[in-house]
């Protein structure tokens, strides 16, 4: 069993942008060093870090010589190649496990494999090929086409909404990013997401799970508590549990589901890293998912996640946003995170602000559309 990782060791992160910048915070204040690997700058990551290492992730001459400056590995960027993975799991730990971030990458082999574990997911199909696509009609609309591979931010998705939507894209075939995966629409009443943290010693825990909102595919608002029913709290946890337990997670892991009319509960994705819908425990919980990743990482005890004040977690997005920042600062119950990055262009993830309130205190529907930067 690995032991813990003594204080002064260093932790490598691979990926330069602010989920490792904040992953850099919690683990500095625990005593480690921090060695980030960019593959370009400037990097958010690299201001809260000791070393930064710029380089291409898929280099094998690159990761031999981070990884030999690391104690143990973990990542913040999704997109690392298996023979990446394999190279550095042969040098050095590497947590979460490179066999759960491959299966994160592809959203078949995620879906595959949330299936067998007897985990619920939207109907699916495999669109390899036009032949694929022209099964589709028996499949039925409205449906959502997502590229396997490489998506983020709702980007690489088609939404088919009838046969007429349909024949557009039939007409257009030859051009589609195959390999594709038909999903069906989803009529969710909301999305929800859990963070779940599970060290070696098999110690699991759930933070609790928010409600998060989207625009254009990218997430705006979190909120805590999540206007569900606690059997769809105990449900979510159960789910994500089960999951961190069954796919043998060392780390922390994002879990996001949708809440259908009937109130069940469906996987959308996960993602074994910190994630954004995360961000509102910096401010909520004594330790937050980034401490909670990092003690995980290194084979440390897992603390409760138990949530001291409810609040908003909304993200700061491109220029309009950032505008908003001064009249923020005069805020009293707000916690500020800016990302340092210098140029706040259209849709750029530059910052979130979380809204603190005593638990029981959060402010109905309407005070929330009050609070919203921009909506
Ligand atoms: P990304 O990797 O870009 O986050 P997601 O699969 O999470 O991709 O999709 C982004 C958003 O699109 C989701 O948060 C949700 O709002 C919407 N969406 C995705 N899949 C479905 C679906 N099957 N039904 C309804 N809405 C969906
Ligand atoms: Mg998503």
């Amino acid at each position: 069993m690995t032991p813990a990782l003594p204080p002064g060791s260093t932790i490598g992160i691979i990926g330069g942008g602010q989920l490792g910048r904040m992953s850099a915070v919690a683990a500095s204040r625990l005593g480690y060093h921090v060695h980030i690997l960019s593959a370009s700058t400037p990097a958010p990551a690299a201001e809260t870090a000791a070393k930064l290492t710029v380089g291409s992730y898929d280099d094998p001459a690159v990761l031999e010589a981070f990884a030999r400056e690391c104690d143990v590995i973990t990542f913040e960027f999704e997109n690392i190649s298996a023979a990446g993975l394999r190279q550095l799991e042969a040098l050095r730990p590497v947590h979460p496990a490179g066999r759960i971030l491959e299966i994160s990458q592809d959203r078949i082999a995620e879906k595959t494999t949330l299936s067998a574990m007897g985990l619920p997911v939207a109907s699916w199909r495999s669109v390899q090929n036009e032949d694929d696509l022209a099964t589709l009609k028996d499949f039925g609309f409205p449906l959502i086409l997502k590229t396997t591979r490489f998506g983020y931010d709702g980007k690489g998705q088609f939404r088919v909404s009838d046969e007429t939507a349909f024949q557009q894209l039939w007409n257009d075939r030859q051009n589609l990013p195959y390999p594709l995966v038909a999903e069906k629409k989803i009529d969710f009443a909301r999305e929800l997401s859990v963070m779940v943290a599970r060290n070696h010693h098999g110690d699991i825990r759930c933070f609790d799970p928010s409600e998060n909102r989207h625009r254009d595919g990218i997430l705006r608002m979190s909120m805590v508590p999540a206007p569900v029913a606690p059997e769809t709290i105990d449900e979510a946890q159960r789910i994500a549990s089960c999951l961190a337990k069954d796919i043998g997670l060392v780390g922390i892991l994002g879990v996001e589901l949708f809440q259908n009319a009937d109130g069940q509960l469906i996987i959308n994705e996960i993602a074994p890293r910190p994630h954004n819908s995360g961000h509102w425990t910096q401010n909520a919980c004594i330790i937050d998912q980034f401490e909670m990743h990092i003690r995980a990482v290194a084979g440390l005890p897992l603390p409760s996640t138990r949530r001291h004040s409810d609040g908003f977690m909304h993200n700061l997005i491109g220029p309009d946003d950032m505008a908003l920042v001064p009249a923020m600062m005069e805020e009293d119950n707000a916690a500020l995170h800016l990302y340092g990055k210098a140029e706040a262009r259209p849709g750029r993830k530059m910052g979130h602000i979380n809204r603190i309130f005593p638990r029981g205190g959060l402010p109905g529907e309407h005070a929330l559309a009050q609070l919203q930067p921009v909506h």
